[in-house]
């Protein structure tokens, strides 16, 4: 159970000195790994710790009588543990993704027919910040994957864009193909993010500016479940970024091939 012990010793015979890279290669990924394993057990301690106290604080106030039981604390009450189970469901999402229990059930699907289905779920919302969502896609451009799972995909990363833009704002959705790749952009013009936030981005529980998501009620588990979507699919997402003129998500998926 020590793992990241490493051997020392070298070897003149090749064949010794490869098993033992191996294995000190193997006892630093098992680390990795371990340490990994005890991150994610502290960021979800961390993360229903806020919600959790809130709620007991909450119900001890009333229980005590400081606080008279009316249908506005209860409602406040009931946010609270709505917000929990929400953090608790996308954990399990994120895990049977991560952990491939889930078939994907791929098919052709048109991205334009995707997106108009997509405007017309986020229409009161565009409409409330008076965000135009334009669609630069045609009718058989198509990206192969599981329907729901990519719908997912644009459903995180459209959220992101309406709430990180500002009234009056612009979203493209653009699709290109090449002979081997789908290539799905969602762009924004929105308030940005800084540089040397990009390369923590996916990382689950990760936001940028803590107080401004608590705010917009963001839970940073978005981007991690978009990219363990995109991974499951065999594809790549990235993001490019620039402080206060927008952000580009990019994300790639492989084409239907007959392996
Ligand atoms: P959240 O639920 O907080 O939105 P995400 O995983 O979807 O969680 O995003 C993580 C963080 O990345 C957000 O809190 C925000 O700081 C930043 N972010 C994501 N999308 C955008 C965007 N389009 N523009 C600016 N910042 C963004």
């Amino acid at each position: 159970g020590k793992y990241g012990t490493q051997i020392d010793q070298k070897s003149r015979n090749e064949e010794t000195q490869n098993l033992i890279d191996a294995i000190n290669d193997m006892s630093v990924k098992l680390q990795t790994e371990e340490k990994q394993k005890r991150q994610i057990t502290a960021d979800v301690a961390h993360e229903l710790r806020t919600p959790l106290s809130n709620l007991q604080g909450n119900l001890e106030a009333m229980l005590d009588g400081i606080w008279e039981p009316n249908q506005e604390k209860l409602l406040s009450c009931h946010e609270e543990i709505i917000r929990l189970a929400s953090i608790v469901q996308q954990m399990q999402v994120l895990y049977s993704l991560e952990n491939r229990n889930e078939q994907l059930e791929c098919e052709s699907i048109d991205f334009s027919v995707l997106c108009r289905s997509l405007s017309v779920d986020f229409a009161m919302k565009l409409e409330a910040k008076q965000i135009r969502l334009t669609v630069y896609a045609k009718k058989g451009d198509i990206v192969w994957g599981d329907r729901y799972k990519i719908r997912q995909c644009m459903i995180n990363l459209i959220s992101n864009a309406i709430q990180y833009s500002d009234v009056g704002g612009e979203i493209e959705l653009h699709i290109s193909n090449d002979d081997q790749y789908t290539t799905i952009l969602v762009k924004d013009h929105g308030v940005g993010i800084p540089a040397d936030e990009l390369p923590n981005l996916f990382e689950r529980f990760y936001r940028v500016d803590k107080s401004r998501s608590t705010k917009t009620g963001g839970m940073g588990i978005g981007l991690s479940i978009t990219k363990a979507i995109v991974e499951r699919h065999g594809g790549m997402i990235s993001v490019e970024s620039t402080p206060g003129k927008g952000s580009t998500f990019i994300m790639t998926f492989p084409q239907k091939s007959e392996k």
